[in-house]
């Protein structure tokens, strides 16, 4: 864990950056509320961008059609006049509350928030790689089995066994074949998830000698000293043994409600209850929108969070601002607001 930061403090900590986290940090900042927002993945847009990019979405309010990176591309633009921080890469790990009632939110890597109400818009919780299924896997994770790659360079002169079949597996394998002592792909079958394109490019590579491929499962590992020395891989009809000493696992994403489900909320089946007058789950202050959020007929759709986001954030500018009594504006009667909108596209377009 990275060293702890000075504590960040803002009104609510916005818990993702999928659509719903995106447009919470818009009503906070229509109805006053400062936030910030973490996410633990390194690209902003959950499942939306995580899951199906270039698929149309019907069902948006006044937006007939638009893919799903087109809707984070417009919720970030409409944010873009209230300068929301978004920190990726951060999963939120801990929470407690002060004596003053305002939360401490630590995240793994060492980020710390001081905020006076935190909404949860984690989807199905945060995502993170599908490991490989074999007992002696987790003690090699890190230094010779890998779920992502940093630093190209530290596979340099490696024997290296990319495992998956969609865009990153083969993204990586053609990246680093050029470095490598030896690369083989591996993959469950003869067919591939990734883009035409790169499995054009991949079965080029290995007809010019570059990598090699093989069509089977990592059945186990031979790390006889801890360290990794090679694979076995199991085929249709025996086993093939490769030497390795490094694995780049690349077999997709899996979503796990993890730290969060020990906060002392009420989570069944994996989602947090709350209240539909306001969104709050069972602890005060914390609140849950979006698909993480359960209550009797919840549909998982992008605009039920949408109005979660903005009933929970009223709620939050109570405890943000308990002396204060918040007055509701239209924000077509909203002059702020405009001078707001009006600067950030002009700054935009600039
Ligand atoms: C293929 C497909 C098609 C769909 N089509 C439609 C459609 O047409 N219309 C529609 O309305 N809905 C559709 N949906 C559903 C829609 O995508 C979801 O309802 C929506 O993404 C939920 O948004 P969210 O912001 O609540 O969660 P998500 O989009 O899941 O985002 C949650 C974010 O929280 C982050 N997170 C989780 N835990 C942590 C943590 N501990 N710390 C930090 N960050 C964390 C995750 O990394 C993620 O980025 C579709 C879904 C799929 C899979």
């Amino acid at each position: 864990m990275e060293p702890q930061s000075e504590a960040i403090k803002t009104d609510v900590l916005i818990i993702g950056a999928g659509p719903v986290g995106l447009f919470a940090a818009f009503e906070a900042g229509v109805i006053g509320l400062t936030c910030q927002i973490v996410d633990t993945l390194e690209r902003i847009g959950g499942q939306c961008i995580e899951l199906y990019p270039d698929k149309p979405i019907y069902d948006i309010p006044a937006i007939p059609s638009c893919t799903a990176r087109e809707l984070v591309d417009r919720l970030l633009e409409q944010i873009l006049p209230f300068d929301v921080p978004i920190h990726l890469d951060q999963r939120v790990e801990s929470v407690t509350q002060r004596d003053d009632h305002r939360w401490t939110v630590t995240t793994a890597r060492g980020m710390t928030f001081d905020c006076a109400a935190i909404m949860i818009a984690a989807g199905n919780g945060a995502f993170v790689p599908q490991r490989l299924q074999l007992p002696e896997a987790a003690a090699l994770e890190g230094s010779d089995i890998h779920y992502s790659v940093a630093r190209a360079a530290d596979f340099a002169d490696k024997e290296i066994v990319v495992a998956g079949g969609g865009d990153s597996a083969l993204d990586w394998a053609l990246a680093l074949k050029g470095i490598a002592r030896k690369l083989t792909l591996v993959h469950r079958r003869n067919g591939f998830s990734a883009t035409a394109n790169s499995v054009a490019t991949m079965k080029r590579a290995v007809d010019a000698g570059e990598m090699d491929f093989v069509v089977g499962m990592i059945e186990s590992l031979d790390a006889p000293d801890g360290k990794l020395r090679g694979v076995r891989i199991k085929q249709v009809e025996g086993a093939t043994d490769i030497a390795a000493d490094k694995i780049v696992a690349m077999y997709g994403l899996v979503s796990e409600l993890g730290p969060i489900a020990a906060w002392n909320l009420d989570v069944r089946g994996g989602r947090i209850e709350v209240d539909t007058s306001n969104y709050e789950s069972s602890r005060p202050g914390i609140f849950a929108v979006g698909d993480i959020a359960n209550y009797p007929n919840k549909q998982k759709l992008i605009l039920s969070g949408f109005h979660e986001a903005s009933l929970g954030l009223r709620k939050a500018y109570s405890y943000a601002y308990p002396e204060k009594k918040r007055v509701h504006v239209h924000s077509s009667y909203d002059t702020k607001l405009a001078e707001r909108v009006i600067a950030a596209h002009a700054a935009d377009s600039a």
